[in-house]
This record gives C-alpha cells, structure tokens and sequence, in this order.
C-alpha cells in the first residue's frame, strides 16, 4: 500500500474546519481523524461525545452553520418539553441531535465499542473520512480551579469557561489504550503524516496525547508530524485558548503553540500575519492565512498542511512551497 493516508490529531469545531477541508481536497480513504474523547460524559443518562459528533456532522455537511455545534435544521420540541418538566437545560440537546445520543448510548450498552459505533454513524451520515475516538476507553478532562475540580461540560457549557483554570488533568488516560483504528494507522505501513489540528492544545489535543501509548506511538513514528496554529496573534480565534494559556502563566502566542508541542512536531503552520515569527521558530514553517470562514478558506489550509509535509518529504510539489 502506498502511504497516503493523512491522520489528523482533534478537537472539536477549530480543528473540524481543517478536517473538512483536507476530506475535500484529498481522495476517498486517505484521512483518517483521531477525536479528543476527554469532553465526552453522561448527561441524562446518555453517553455524550461534542467532538465527535461536531466532526461528524461538519464532515457530512449537516453543521448548524449558526450555533457553531449541534445539526443544521434542527428542532427543540424534546429541550421545550424538558424545560416544562423542570428538567435540567443548562446543555442544549435538539431533536436530531439527541437521536444520536440514544443510539450511541443503546449500541454502547449493548455492548459495541465507541469506534466501531462511531464508524457505522459517521457512514450513515455520508463522511468519506474515517473518525474515530482516540479511545474506546472512558478518559474525561477535570478543570482544577481555585474552587475545586469541575467536569469539562460544566466548565465549558453550564460555567461558559469563567472559572480561572489552574491545572488540567484527564482521569482514566493512564490505563486507557489507543482505539483500534488509530493505533493499527500508527503502526502500519500506510500512513503519509500526522496533522495536529487548530484546536485547543490544552483542552483538546493534550488529552488526546495524555494516553501513554498514543504518545509512544506519535513518538515512534518515522512520519512527518505537524502541526497548524490555534493562536492568530496573541489571541485564539475563538474559544478560551489564550485565556487558559494566560491563566496557566503562558504568554499566548503561536510560539508557544510551538514550544507546548516541541519533540512531536517537525514541521508549523503559521499564520501570515504573524510571519515575523517564523524566524523565531526552528523548523520548516509554511506560512498561510489561516482563519477558515468559507470552504475555501479551509480547502486552502488543508492544502498548506499537505505543501508543508510535501516539504518535509523532501518531495517538490508545484507550486513551490512556501517554506521558511
Ligand atoms: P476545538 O477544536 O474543539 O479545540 O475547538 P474550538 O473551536 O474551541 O477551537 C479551538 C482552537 O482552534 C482555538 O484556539 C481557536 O483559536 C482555534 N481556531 C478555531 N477556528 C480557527 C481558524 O479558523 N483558524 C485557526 N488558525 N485557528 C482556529
């Protein structure tokens, strides 16, 4: 097999627009997404995945262009008759929306793995690329804030990011393993590069790499890894990125992007108004605009993303690559 399959590294709705955009420029079959599973958790009794799921449905086309999460065309007759209950509402959960949480949550119970759920839903829901959890196995993101320690959902939904954040740790990475689909990429013949996506470094990609044999793996593959820039200037472009960096006493910037994945990445995606610190950065850098509001915009970083790996293949691709 030649090795042209792209695995991408994931949050949720930054990293989903790169995602789409690599899934349109690339054939059929060769991009396969690894999600941060540390924002799953149970909610009125349903197994909850917000990356997944905000993957999956950017991938099939069926996004709420407005909410920036859950499905377009969506309806709230279940959240209406919820809140007439007195049931709990902080999370917002639409009609389409909770259809695939009881279904996960039933095939879970039944026994079926979250990756090959997640396959056979993505399918349904017409994504050509292959996603799949980091895990199978539970690992859930704890914030530590001066107050104690909250759930990431209520941290991130119910608390709308407030609370200052002084630690992060991911409960359950230690004893997780890698999922089937991603672990038989890393080790197998077939795979051209690893991409870390524009997400969250610390909320999204590190509980991805807090799985003990998921960083071995990274570590040990002969691939090029890279990574594309979360941070446009000193800030994020959406999200409370910068604000955590700044909590957590880093100044944020996309050097620092660099430095938090310094060892695992060999190449950077800059942005092209922050081309005066490509000089600061001691690897190829490729730089692109990459704020992504339309189809275009993301078709025009995946496509960066693959001149950057092309480079660092050694390979020369038309055009010319434009490689600090
Ligand atoms: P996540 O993928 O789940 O972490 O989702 P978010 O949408 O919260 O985004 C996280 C990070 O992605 C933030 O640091 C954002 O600045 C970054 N991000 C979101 N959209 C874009 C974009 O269009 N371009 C770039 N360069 N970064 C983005």
């Amino acid at each position: 097999m030649s090795a042209e399959r792209i695995l991408v590294l994931t949050g949720g709705i930054g990293g989903a627009k790169l995602c789409l955009g690599l899934q349109r420029i690339l054939p059929p079959a060769a991009l396969l997404i690894a999600v941060n599973t540390g924002d799953d958790f149970e909610h009125l009794g349903l197994h909850i995945s917000p990356d997944i799921d905000t993957t999956v449905y950017t991938l099939g086309a069926i996004a709420n262009p407005d909410l920036g999460w859950g499905r377009r065309d969506e309806t709230w007759s279940f959240m209406r008759a919820l809140q007439s209950l007195g049931g709990e509402t902080w999370f917002q959960l639409g009609d389409g929306d909770l259809a695939m949480h009881v279904e996960r949550t039933r095939r879970l119970a039944a026994g079926e793995g979250l990756s090959a759920i997640t396959r056979d839903l993505a399918a349904r829901l017409g994504v050509r690329a292959q996603i799949a959890p980091m895990s199978d196995q539970p690992v859930r993101t704890i914030v530590s804030t001066p107050e104690g320690n909250i759930g990431f959902q209520d941290y991130f939904v119910r608390l709308r990011c407030a609370p200052v954040v002084t630690a992060l740790t991911f409960r359950g990475a230690e004893a997780a393993e890698v999922s089937e689909p991603i672990a038989q990429a890393l080790r197998g013949p077939g795979l051209r590069a690893i991409v870390i996506a524009p997400s969250n470094p610390y909320l999204s990609v590190d509980p991805i790499l807090a799985i003990p044999p998921m960083k071995s793996l990274l570590l040990a593959s002969s691939v090029p890894v890279v990574a594309v820039t979360p941070i446009i200037g000193a800030e994020a472009v959406k999200g409370p990125t910068a604000k955590i960096m700044r909590e957590l006493g880093i100044s944020p910037s996309p050097l620092a992007i660099v430095e938090h994945y310094r060892g695992l990445i060999q190449g950077f995606v800059l942005d092209s108004r922050d081309a005066h610190l490509a000089q600061r950065i001691d690897m190829p850098v490729q730089l692109c605009d990459t704020l992504m509001r339309t189809i275009e915009d993301r078709e025009r970083v995946a496509a960066a993303v693959l001149e950057l790996v092309a480079a660092l293949e050694g390979r020369s691709s038309a055009p010319a690559p434009e490689v600090l």
